[in-house]
């Protein structure tokens, strides 16, 4: 179906018209609210989606490997290179969670982006059904919780439990050999913060959507979004607030740049999504004033009136 509108003749046609192109763009309000990112290159489909790696995402991990593993030999580059390939299908895993869930629903995932602060499903609409919001929002880092069972359980089938490095956070991400306790290690690391971070109710992170299915419940669509988006700024300046104060304490060594980029992310893509939100609540409203029919007007005369009147108008020559 085409977004153009048809050409109509009467201005009921014409809003009936108008309705229809607004619902359009409705259902693929998804692309609207976060556009094809530009240099993002295709690298393959999985389950008929594209995936795509934003080139500042490759830049990064580009980076991040010369630096780390200068120094070190070619077995210790390889090392790091494949788990920085392991970090990148954790990612992959949890987006493709989302997109799972979503196609339960008949939500159909444009693509999936690997960026600097992680990954995006692109979805076909927003579901604006509060418990099919909350199902495919949770359904990514439930993916990363349910990985970290199955990895503990298998490490400590596996009696390696014991060994230091999967209990010891310090030695999660020492990525210096591929033994399988290390891995472990790291794939537990990965999985946990990548579930309980993205679950944080600052939208419009997945905990922030899972807050805004829950707020629908009691509030409509718009104001549901509008304190979801408000919450999540304050959780996301407490979150930076707590991360700098332990840092500065030398409780905790944190990525803080990394802290005060997702802050941004949530105070720049909360508004530009709630904007989004209101300008179809607007869409929708005017949509419905054009086509709900006005109530006829009260005749002016009664009937007995109205035949006075006639039978007063000269009568027709025969
Ligand atoms: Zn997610």
């Amino acid at each position: 179906m085409s977004c153009a509108p048809l050409l109509a003749n009467s201005p009921i046609a014409a809003a009936r018209t108008r309705l229809r192109y607004t619902r359009i763009r409705t259902c693929v309000l998804g692309p609207f609210r976060y556009p094809r990112m530009p240099f993002a290159f295709e690298v393959g489909r999985l389950f008929g989606i594209r995936i795509r790696v934003h080139a500042l995402f490759l830049a990064m991990v580009a980076l991040f490997w010369l630096t780390q593993s200068s120094g070190e030999g070619a077995i210790g580059r390889l090392t790091l290179l494949a788990y920085l390939g392991l970090l990148f299908v954790f990612v992959l895993i949890h987006e493709l969670g989302h997109a799972v869930m979503a196609r339960r629903f008949g939500v159909q995932v444009i693509d999936i982006t690997l960026w600097p602060l992680g990954g995006m499903a692109r979805l076909s609409r927003v579901p604006e059904t509060p418990h099919i919001e909350l199902l495919i929002a949770a359904a990514g880092p439930v993916v990363n919780i349910v990985l970290t069972g199955l990895l503990l359980a298998v490490a400590a089938l596996g009696n390696v439990l014991a060994s230091t490095e999967i209990l010891d956070p310090g030695r999660w991400f020492a990525m210096t050999d591929l033994g399988v306790g290390s891995v472990l290690a790291f794939s537990i690391g990965v999985n946990l913060i990548m579930g309980t971070f993205n679950l944080l109710p600052a939208f419009p992170l997945d905990g922030g959507r899972v807050l805004r299915a829950l707020l629908g419940a009691r509030l409509d669509f718009v104001a549901a979004t509008v304190w979801a988006v408000r919450l999540g700024r304050v959780v996301a300046i407490l979150v930076l607030v707590a991360a700098t104060a332990t840092d500065l304490l030398g409780i905790t060594e944190l990525p803080l740049l990394g802290f005060f980029l997702v802050a941004v992310f949530v105070h720049v893509a909360g508004a530009q999504e709630e904007l989004q939100v209101r300008i179809r609540a607007e869409r929708e409203k005017e949509a419905e004033t054009l086509t709900t029919p006005r109530p006829a007007a009260p005749p002016r005369f009664s009937r007995e009136e109205y035949q006075k009147l006639v039978d007063r108008l000269p009568g027709e020559e025969p």
